[in-house]
């Protein structure tokens, strides 16, 4: 009997966006698709995998039988668990292994190294034709996107033109008993999703910008000459998705579009509010680009529902935004988006940093400090330092202006995870007048210490003046954690309370407009 089981697994996330569309693209053509949720994300004290967890998902592999195993390798950070996980698949079983995600993407021949296959970019089409070779015996040669290894070398294909129609497949699937969780040493059955409070999913695919740091012109570059690149999904398809994720998640308080930059089509926006509004409201949250800030939509999004904003400034220094970072807009635009989401009242609007990294003189941060300064209150900061992906053009910059040395480059890459979350969040940075800054720009979020902070700005750098600075970002960072508690705490009481009352009335008409689209 021919096999048709395919199963994915995810490294350190539940939400897994990207498995979930390949679960769907399978299933349309005709697969029977498992999912194993290796380990959920913890950015904070994230663990490596325990044995027993290594077994349990061994046990699970004899158990499903798939004629493939596809491994999601989003970055580096999980690197150590997908190699254990690799291995151990290919200690136990004869059954073939592919990678996909920015890595393999970036890397397949050092991924060819330890898989069978590898798919470069965007592989819902590619899985597809990759499965049904193997389940027919057939080459895999004319598979475009793919890697794989030849007699005596690797090859890998060229892409295929982009899918324009994002909405090919449809949303992705919530829920099945096809779905699994391992981690803290236990196997859960079902999709661990379910039980979340939140939802995430993302609207359009691809992102405009260029930032050094970051694998998404890596990604665009791929693509050159092979179509448009950032598209958008349908609003009817978006709302169909959050339907049924309304539908089944009875836990289901908070939407998160994780676009990487939220669409700023106008008469994109229109639609999505009317629909939102009618079918979905719930509060919502959504990332931002200070070149992509305008106030009509922030205000359109606002009335429907939009809660939460987070857009990354990274620095004040004009000089590192645009050499180092490669982001073009200048403070004034920074200000002008902060200034809108002000007036706009978007109840909580997050800022993101990246300090503390080899490129940053004291100047810099001074100029990071008086940008803060001028940011309209009530803000609340994400500070962490950064982290070089391999692939991304700031490893080039940084060998290129030696700021450091190759090896210190690839232990940060390709450092354990525990070790690669303390450079993220900063923690092996320990240079005293970068401390000193970044505590007062940290102070900068909060009414009473903003004052402290201007006047410790101020005071030559001694060291009481460098100690009172520590001691008040200890307290500020407390801070920080109780209000992000305090304000989850409160959204998601509101949110209880509004869906308790609307609940029930609400769900049967959204049961008639989800059957209706399916039909
Ligand atoms: S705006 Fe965000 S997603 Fe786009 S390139 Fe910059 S960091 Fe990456």
């Amino acid at each position: 009997m021919e096999n048709k089981r395919v199963l994915l697994i995810s490294f350190y996330n539940n939400k897994a966006m990207g498995v979930r569309c390949l679960e769907k693209a399978l299933q349309t053509a005709g697969y029977e698709v498992f999912i194993i949720f290796f380990k959920n994300f913890n950015s904070m004290k994230p663990k490596m995998c325990t044995d027993k967890e290594l077994s349990y998902l061994t046990d699970l592999i004899g158990v499903i039988e798939p004629s493939i195993i596809g491994l999601s390798v989003m970055s580096t950070f999980y690197l150590e668990a997908v190699l254990k996980v690799n291995s151990y698949i290919k200690d136990n079983y004869d059954i073939p292994v592919v990678w996909g995600g920015v890595y393999p993407s970036l890397f397949p021949e050092d991924c060819l190294k330890f898989s069978d296959y590898v798919v470069v970019g965007e592989g819902e089409h590619t899985i597809i034709e990759l499965a049904k070779a193997i389940r027919d015996k057939k080459r895999v040669q004319a598979i475009k996107n793919l890697g794989y290894h030849t007699k005596d070398d690797v090859k890998i294909n060229d892409v295929r033109a982009l899918n324009e129609d994002p909405d090919e497949f449809g949303p992705p699937i919530l829920g099945g008993d096809n779905k699994f969780a391992v981690d803290h040493d236990k196997v859960s059955f079902g999709d661990p999703q379910l039980n979340s409070t939140s939802y995430e999913l993302a609207a359009t695919k691809g992102c405009p910008f260029a930032c050094s740091y970051c694998s998404s012109v890596n990604l665009r570059r791929l693509y050159k000459g092979k179509g448009k690149y950032i598209r958008y999904r349908s609003v009817s398809s978006v709302i169909n998705e959050l339907i049924d994720a309304k539908i089944k998640m009875k836990n289901l308080r908070y939407i998160r579009f994780w676009d990487e930059i939220f669409s700023d089509d106008e008469k994109w926006i229109r639609e999505f509010c009317e629909s939102y509004v009618k079918y979905i409201n719930l509060p919502f949250e959504i990332w931002c680009h200070p070149l992509k800030v305008k106030k009509n939509v922030i205000q359109r999004l606002t009335q429907a529902g939009l809660h939460k904003v987070v857009m990354g400034i990274q620095s004040g220094s004009e000089r590192i935004l645009k050499d180092i970072f490669h982001r073009y807009e200048h403070t004034q635009d920074i200000l002008k988006a902060c200034n809108i989401f002000n007036e706009c009242k978007v109840p909580e609007v997050v800022y993101d940093f990246i300090l503390m990294n080899p490129f940053e003189t004291e100047a810099d941060l001074i100029e990071t400090f008086e940008l803060v300064r001028k940011i309209p209150r009530p803000f609340e900061l994400q500070i962490h330092g950064l982290n070089f992906l391999p692939g991304t053009d700031i490893v080039q910059i940084a060998l290129e202006r030696n700021v450091v040395d190759y090896d210190k480059l690839n232990k940060i890459m390709f450092g354990t995870m525990e070790e690669q979350y303390s450079h993220y969040w900063g923690a092996d940075q320990k240079n005293p007048k970068q401390n000193f800054w970044l505590s007062l720009i940290h102070l900068s979020q909060f009414n009473g210490l903003s004052t402290i902070a201007d006047y410790l700005s101020v005071r030559s750098y001694r060291t009481i003046v460098t100690k009172v600075a520590a001691l008040l970002y200890k307290v500020s960072r407390k801070l920080a954690r109780i209000r992000h508690l305090y304000k989850k705490a409160g959204m998601l009481a509101s949110s209880t309370i509004h869906q308790t009352v609307t609940g029930r009335r609400q769900r049967v008409q959204l049961k008639k407009a989800f059957t209706n689209y399916m039909q």
